[in-house]
């Protein structure tokens, strides 16, 4: 064991977005610990994809916490084990506050008692609501419409606090809409259920589906369908390892956008997948789906200019050809 490498816990890395950057991590030559209750987590994915130590084990553990902390050498927490479907939550919105916002309360406390104060915080454009101005910055107001948002902005209020209170430094990152896979094949998007657009448009190109069903065709965008900025999640993870690097530096709290600053309709990301895949694809125009808001695009400048953080994949068809290459592994 390389005893000179700095130690990251990541939370959640047997998760999509966490994954991927623990992939990014390992490359950048950090050693791992990855804490997940495998909810929806994978377990083949770090012990032998990854190849990192896997506690299974919950955030909520106040002792399994303490005991790591006391044992292990960690510099940093990287947070990404979350509860993330907006329907559910506004149905189960206890569920949404226990797992999101009290266990993760549950974490910083662990962590300010063993006085770890760096922390990269998983969190999101739905922060925001409904936007009155795109491209989104930093600075716009943050009024969620669902309980999912509401949980990301309680935790990011927390870490506002406990900086003033306990010197505990963090960064937040409001993603936009993480999407495709690693480009040399490794890892991808697992989820159970499926709820998102791009994975279900190809489980339809792969004939998993029958249909595409897309949610609202009289939005005020160009072809009436949602608008939203696809983010590459390998770019995702790579803005995660620059986050972690400011905070090692002796970098303030901050807050950072992850999106490309440009958006793709529902129709557009069809659109995309059939020329990718070659494949047709059947598609069932439906009603709105509830809380979506017309257009998400999100302005990353802040991150660009204080992280140097440059999207290596910000093409659609790069994504779309990356998701398409995860899941035509997966289902073959
Ligand atoms: N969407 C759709 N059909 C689907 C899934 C999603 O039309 O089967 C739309 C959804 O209404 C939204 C966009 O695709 O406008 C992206 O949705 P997704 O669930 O992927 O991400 P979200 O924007 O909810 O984070």
């Amino acid at each position: 064991m390389s005893s000179a490498k700095t130690t990251i816990l990541v939370t959640g890395g047997a998760g999509y977005i966490g994954s991927h950057t623990v992939l990014a991590l390992k490359q950048a030559g950090y050693e791992v610990i990855v804490l997940d209750n495998l909810v929806y987590g994978h377990q083949d994915l770090v012990e032998k994809v990854l190849q990192v130590e896997l506690i299974i084990g919950d955030i909520s553990d106040r002792s399994l916490l303490d005991n790591l902390f006391q044992n292990r050498n960690i510099t940093a927490v990287m947070h990404f084990s979350a509860y993330a479907y907006v329907g559910e939550s506004v149905k189960e919105p206890a569920k949404y506050y226990n797992n999101n916002v009290v266990a993760t309360l549950n974490l910083l406390e662990a962590m300010q008692a063993a006085g770890i104060n760096k922390f990269v915080f998983s969190s999101t454009c739905a922060t925001y609501g409904v936007p009155d101005v795109v491209p989104i910055t930093e600075e716009h107001p943050q009024n969620p419409i669902n309980p999912y948002g509401a949980t990301k902005l309680m935790v990011e209020r927390i870490l506002a606090d406990f900086d003033v209170a306990y010197n505990l430094k963090s960064v937040r990152f409001r993603y936009f809409n993480a999407a495709g896979a690693d480009p040399e094949g490794r890892l991808g998007e697992d989820h159970t259920p499926e709820t998102h657009l791009i994975p279900l448009v190809i489980f339809t190109a792969l004939g998993k589906r029958d249909s595409i069903s897309i949610f609202g065709n009289d939005y005020p965008t160009p072809d009436g369908t949602c608008i939203r900025d696809y983010i590459h999640v390998t770019d995702l993870a790579d803005a995660h390892v620059l986050g972690l690097e400011y905070l090692l530096k002796g970098g303030n709290s901050e807050v950072f956008n992850l999106g490309n600053g440009h958006g793709f309709s529902v129709k557009k990301v069809i659109e995309t997948t059939k020329q990718v895949t070659g494949k047709d694809i059947k598609i069932v125009e439906c009603d709105r789906r509830p809380g979506d808001p017309p257009v998400l695009i999100g302005s990353a400048k802040k991150a660009t200019t204080i992280l140097g953080w440059q999207p290596q994949y910000s093409s659609l068809e790069d994504i779309i050809a990356h998701a398409w290459q995860w899941h035509q592994k997966r289902h073959n």
